[in-house]
């Protein structure tokens, strides 16, 4: 029997022949010809009139939080359930999450509890469209324009999502990518900043740049560049770029075959899970998802411990996530205490990820569907 990984990062044909084509003609720096493909790409897959590379979903996170002017005594409202990145970008600046439970169906953070958790000091709405199926926008937007505060979305997830039609990540002042190789597109390590109001488009190329106007300078706008701003180093070389590009190129293949995994389990499971008191993932009506996630949630922390022991005695690896931020090491010294997000909390305890990713066969997935309806059959 052949171990069935958790995941593997899509390759999908290009990568090495775009990544010699750098090594041979250059630049290896940041800013080449195929991150500015990629900008290009992903400014037409989304209709955002700005993306700008990053060395990952969490500097790009880093810059919304930067391009925010985010200070000591500023508060951001946020979901603990959530990679830690979303909240790092927070507290780096000194300022403090607001934790906002998330909605039972969805995962994503709940737009019926927010507006009692908005205070002078809020400076921002961070949310993330779990598993890419989108937050309640409509409600979450008509919140943020009730007291002027910015939406940032962490969309690490939700790259080709939909909700009401439009693409996720365009809704908020900003929303960021990952292109980490656990995530539907990938370059390793590497991420994305859109940005959706064009007044920022300088600032956040000049925080991308360690504070300097390098990219004009590239463009030939100014005759020199200098230190304008703070900033950091965020772009990747046009190496990981010429990865990501052949990637994007194939995204078509690749959420063609994620989708059919997806709805594959979500078929063959529907009939099996009612009875083992397991849910499946929950996708509204307006909205799209693009299969990132395929998940169930066990009735109870010892049924999934026990799923996963199953699962693994036939070598298949299943995982699960988050760990409640609030009730982190981290979390608790930010003042988390336990019941403050009940959602969040028991979610957290009932979560399994099952395996799903552009190589996977059919015939494995077979054997994970087997395997999970036969771990809870007796
Ligand atoms: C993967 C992920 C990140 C971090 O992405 P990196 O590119 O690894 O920095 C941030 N937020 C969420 C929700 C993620 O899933």
């Amino acid at each position: 029997m052949k171990p069935i990984p958790f995941n593997r990062a899509a390759v999908t044909g290009r990568e090495l022949e775009y990544v010699s084509r750098v090594i041979s003609a250059g630049p290896l720096h940041g800013d080449g010809p195929f991150t500015r493909s990629c900008h290009e790409w992903l400014e037409r897959l989304t209709g955002s009139p700005k993306a700008l590379l990053t060395t990952s979903c969490t500097h790009a996170l880093e810059m919304a939080a930067l391009l925010l002017d985010l200070k000591a005594g500023d508060e951001v409202i946020v979901p603990p359930f959530t990679f830690v990145s979303t909240v790092n970008a927070i507290v780096l600046r000194g300022a403090r999450p607001v934790f906002v439970d998330i909605r039972p169906d969805t995962l994503n953070l709940d737009e019926t509890q927010i507006e009692a958790a908005v205070t002078p000091r809020t400076r921002a709405i961070l949310l993330v469209h779990y598993a890419g199926v989108g937050c309640e926008m409509d409600a979450i937007m008509a919140i943020a324009a009730r007291h002027g505060v910015p939406v940032i979305e962490d969309n690490a997830h939700g790259l080709f999502g939909t909700y009401r039609g439009r693409p996720l990540g365009t809704f908020g002042l900003f929303s960021t990518l990952s292109f980490h190789d656990t995530k539907n597109l990938s370059c390793g390590e590497g991420g994305a900043l859109l940005v959706n109001d064009a007044r920022y488009a300088d600032r956040a190329e000049i925080i991308r740049e360690k504070g300097t106007n390098r990219t004009r300078f590239y463009r030939g706008q100014v005759d020199k560049y200098t230190w304008c701003d703070i900033g950091s180093s965020y772009l990747p070389s046009d190496i990981l770029a010429a990865y990501l590009l052949a990637q994007i190129e194939s995204h078509e293949r690749i959420q063609r075959r994620r989708h059919e995994l997806w709805s594959r389990y979500a078929a063959d499971l529907a009939s099996w899970a009612p009875g083992a008191g397991v849910r499946l993932p929950v996708v509204p009506d307006h909205c799209t998802h693009p299969a990132h996630i395929f998940y169930l949630l066990m009735p109870s922390l010892e049924a999934r411990t026990a799923l996963l022991a199953y699962l693994r005695q036939r070598l298949i690896l299943a995982v699960f996530h988050y760990q409640p931020l609030h009730l982190s090491d981290m979390g608790r010294r930010l003042g988390g205490r336990d019941g403050q997000c009940p959602v969040t909390e028991e979610v957290c305890d009932r979560l399994v990820r099952l395996p799903l990713f552009f190589q996977l066969e059919d015939d494995d997935q077979a054997r994970v569907i087997e395997a999970v309806t036969g771990a809870t059959s007796g």
